[in-house]
């Protein structure tokens, strides 16, 4: 997640009548992963998109702004983000045959009020001097005592540890969720902290051998200089629930219940969709394409298939609350 936020100066309109031929995105992604995508639709369509970028506190202001929200499109990363936007009552079902059509059923809102753009997987990252291949398979795995001390993970109160810990109660119920929290914490090699990369640095640096993290931050750090080495020092795993898939999250979004630009909020979202911006956003964001067909980057297919999870978005939503009290209970950021 990121700190910066930034106003495209197009949002100066937006309290003005809506002009025709523009579309207003609020969104927390970052600029340089989801730009070069409205610029394409721009060029295709002559639709001018206005962006409010902001790593933080885009609900609050639609909240605030109420009816009278510029906003028509919001795109955010992970399922509590986008359901938090629905759950709000800031949305409205898309009501696009496209968005069904393209969008697998487990990806989107039974009510239409939120779809993925993207996926990406939950990881493990593996000393590849440490941990031979094939010595971890299962998200289980990770509470055998053979890893004491040995994983780093960011704290489970964030947002994508949550919805981990909450895929593994829709696997496995509540009981036997806190017991594999208890054996994780005992395994961690440190007070959980940091993001992601942090975790995948603590391995390059040997403070721990095995690191969970989201797909695409491999990505991220062989394209940064200064990280290329920590991503260069790890085996990339998707391990399953027993019985299960990977873990799966979305970058998603949803059109706002006040969308002053309803056609062309349309327009975008079904240009997002389409094969071209597909095979392009994955590509930048080096996350998976929902779009069927599409190929994912090269990079990317070199880490290999997986089997996604199956348990429905919403289902894990849903148990976040529960999971959060897991976290509590088992004092695992402590
Ligand atoms: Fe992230």
């Amino acid at each position: 997640m990121y700190k910066p936020v930034v106003f495209a100066a197009g949002l100066a309109l937006a309290a003005t009548p809506a002009l025709a031929g523009e579309v207003n995105v609020y969104t927390s992604r970052q600029p340089e992963l989801i730009q070069p995508i409205f610029d394409a639709f721009t060029a295709e369509t002559g639709i001018e998109v206005n962006v409010l970028y902001s790593g933080k506190g885009l609900i609050e202001r639609m909240k605030a702004e109420g009816k009278r929200s510029p906003a028509d499109l919001y795109i955010t990363a992970d399922i509590a983000n986008v359901k938090a936007a629905t759950d709000a009552g800031l949305t409205q079902p898309h009501g696009s045959a496209v968005v069904d059509a393209v969008v697998p059923a487990e990806l989107r809102d039974a009510g239409g009020h939120w779809f993925a753009l993207t996926t990406r997987a939950r990881v493990v990252y593996a000393s590849k001097e440490r941990v031979a291949p094939g010595a971890i398979t299962t998200y289980e795995d990770l509470a055998d005592p053979k890893w004491k001390g040995r994983i780093c993970i960011r704290p489970g109160s964030h947002s994508y540890n949550l919805s981990l810990i909450a895929a593994m109660i829709a696997h496995k119920g509540p009981a036997q969720t806190r017991e594999w929290v208890r054996g994780l914490k005992a395994n961690l090699a440190r007070t959980p902290r940091g993001n992601d990369r942090a975790q995948v640095k603590a391995v390059w640096a040997g403070e721990c051998d095995i690191a969970i993290g989201n797909t695409y931050y491999l990505g991220k750090m062989l394209a940064n200089p200064d990280q290329r080495a920590w991503a260069e020092s790890v085996n990339v795993v998707f391990p399953v629930f027993e019985g299960g898939g990977a873990h799966v999250n979305i970058s998603g979004a949803a059109i706002t219940g006040s969308s002053p630009n309803h056609d062309n909020a349309i327009k975008l979202v079904e240009f997002m969709l389409s094969a071209e911006a597909q095979s392009l956003y994955a590509e930048l964001n080096y996350e998976y394409p929902v779009r069927a067909g599409v190929a994912v980057s090269d990079l990317v297919a070199g880490w290999g298939g997986f089997e996604p999870d199956t348990i429905a978005l919403t289902e894990i939503a849903e148990l976040r609350g529960e999971a959060l009290k897991i976290v509590g209970e088992t004092g695992f950021d402590n």
